[in-house]
């Protein structure tokens, strides 16, 4: 046969295994009669647990939810008359619903029985294992055999579970309570060994309790099977529901379960996990503020440190004044701001006269008190914001002053020399007077001039006043010839 002849044969085929598939789907479900049954009736009422999540509930809007209202919503595409809910107050309501054939169904029962006397039981559709909670103490429960004789269980009232414990286990001290949160709570207070019940209740009413100081102890062999109860005086009903449960496929099932028995913790709020996520965050910035002072407080203690420091390095320790290593670039800036600007400069070099005789005759503390006061005396005479005093060394002091026009500084220095003389230094009971001589340039100074220039000028002047007599003013002739002013 030809590549052709394969290919036309293999589409025949597959055309012929989708129309026998297309037949299957087209296929009724129910059968004629049963439909015809189905049609009679008009509907299909049926009863739930209205307090049984999450198997079944009914909200409260009064609507079918929980695990049987999704098999009841498959079911009912699949029928041709409605499945109409007849509601009850609980579950024994309607189970006595079921037995006065007020509804034709319980969607999710176990097979007991008492219940066989008046229910159909379809094939199971719901296999939930029954576990035992206890307290965490407890030890590991495998079957029935290790609960300990007399050990007081709780078990949910007027389900079909106690009834089979009690049938299958008299031996065990079985305590019906109307809900598992009741029982649960009794587990908790010690009162009861633990609570018996199916897995998914037991996990919802624990979450929903927010309970967790209790654990699930062991899985017991017996696991709660539930079936659709169908009335059992129609016994079509029950063909008619075990047939539609068939098409209901795994995945369909999985994925209802998976929607509802999940376990999910909504544990509320955690306080334990709070306090201790509080106590950490306050260690933290307790931590964090105490680092913080710490450093702001060596920072604080750095910075004046720094400032302690600036003012050793800039100042004299002795007088108060600025020392040598700051005046050398402070003197360039007022000579360039002076030699920019066209202002005049005084440069003043002040040196006390035979200050060797007053440490020699009244010590070298009364010495360094003439120091100090002239120093004093000289900060009261020359306090504008540009006069710079440096002392220069030894008992040598320079006056840097921009902008002060000659005649005035002459008049200002004339004026310091004679306060100076009558100034009295006292150290303790001695006294003694102290002058001094000074050498002086005063002008617009030209463009070419350096500081070394400048203080030689000064210097040179000053040499000038000592050979004058001492205690006088000299004034560098450097630009204006001056006879010593003594
Ligand atoms: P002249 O009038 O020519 O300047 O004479 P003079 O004695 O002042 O000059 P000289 O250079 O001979 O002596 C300066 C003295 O200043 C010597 C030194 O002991 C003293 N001296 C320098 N620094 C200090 C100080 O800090 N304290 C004291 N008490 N004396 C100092
Ligand atoms: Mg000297
Ligand atoms: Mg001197």
């Amino acid at each position: 046969m030809s590549a052709v002849g394969f290919k036309g044969a293999g589409a025949i085929l597959l055309l012929c295994l989708w129309l026998a598939k297309a037949a299957a789907w087209a296929e009724p479900l129910l059968s004629a009669s049963q439909m015809q049954h189905l049609k009679q009736k008009g509907k299909i009422t049926y009863c739930i647990d209205p307090d049984w999540l999450p198997f079944e509930a009914l909200s409260k809007q009064a609507k079918h939810t929980g695990i049987s209202a999704e098999y009841i919503r498959l079911l009912q595409k699949m029928l041709p008359v409605p499945l109409e809910l007849y509601p009850t107050s609980d579950w024994p309501a309607s189970l006595q619903a079921a037995k006065d054939r007020h509804c034709d169904l319980l969607t999710l029962a176990m097979p007991t029985p008492s219940r066989l006397e008046y229910l159909n039981f379809s094939k199971t559709y719901l296999d939930v294992p029954n576990v035992v909670v206890t307290t965490k103490d407890k030890a590991f429960i495998r079957s029935v055999a290790d609960i300990p004789d007399s050990a007081p269980i709780g078990i949910r009232a007027g389900f079909g579970t106690l009834e089979l414990y009690q049938q299958r286990y008299p031996q065990l001290q079985l305590v019906p309570f109307h809900s598992y949160e009741q029982g649960l709570v009794q587990v908790q207070a010690g009162n009861l060994y633990g609570m018996l019940g199916n897995m998914g209740s037991i996990s919802f009413s624990l979450q929903q309790n927010s309970i967790t100081n209790l654990k699930i102890a062991g899985r017991l062999a017996e696991d709660t099977l539930l079936s659709l109860a169908c009335r059992n005086d129609d016994p079509v009903l029950l063909e008619i529901f075990d047939t539609l449960l068939a098409q209901i496929s795994p995945e369909q099932k999985q994925q209802i379960n998976n929607h509802w028995l999940a376990i999910r913790y909504d544990q509320g709020f955690d306080y334990e996990l709070f306090w201790q996520m509080l106590l950490a965050f306050v260690l933290l910035i307790s931590i964090v503020s105490i680092s913080y002072l710490k450093l702001k407080k060596l920072n604080q203690a750095l910075t004046e440190a720094n400032i302690r420091l600036e003012q050793l390095s800039q100042h004299d320790p002795l007088t108060g004044l600025y020392n040598r290593q700051y005046f050398e670039p402070r003197v360039q800036q007022a000579l360039a701001l002076c030699q920019r600007q066209q202002l005049p400069l005084t440069l003043a070099m002040m040196d006390l006269d035979h200050f060797k005789q007053i440490n020699d005759n009244l010590g070298h503390n009364f010495g360094d008190q003439c120091l100090k006061d002239f120093a004093t005396l000289c900060q009261s005479q020359f306090q504008r914001k540009d006069d710079l005093l440096v002392r220069y060394g030894g008992e040598e002091f320079v006056l840097v002053s921009v902008g002060c026009d000659a005649e005035t500084m002459q008049e200002l220095l004339q004026d310091f020399l004679q306060r100076l003389e009558a100034h009295q230094v006292q150290l303790n009971k001695q006294q003694g007077h102290c002058t001094v001589s000074i050498g002086w340039y005063c002008d617009i100074p030209p463009s070419d001039m350096d500081s070394e220039t400048l203080v030689e000028l000064a210097d040179q002047a000053l040499y000038l006043a000592k050979d004058a007599g001492r205690n006088c003013l000299v004034r560098s002739k450097a630009v204006v010839s001056s006879s010593p002013d003594c």
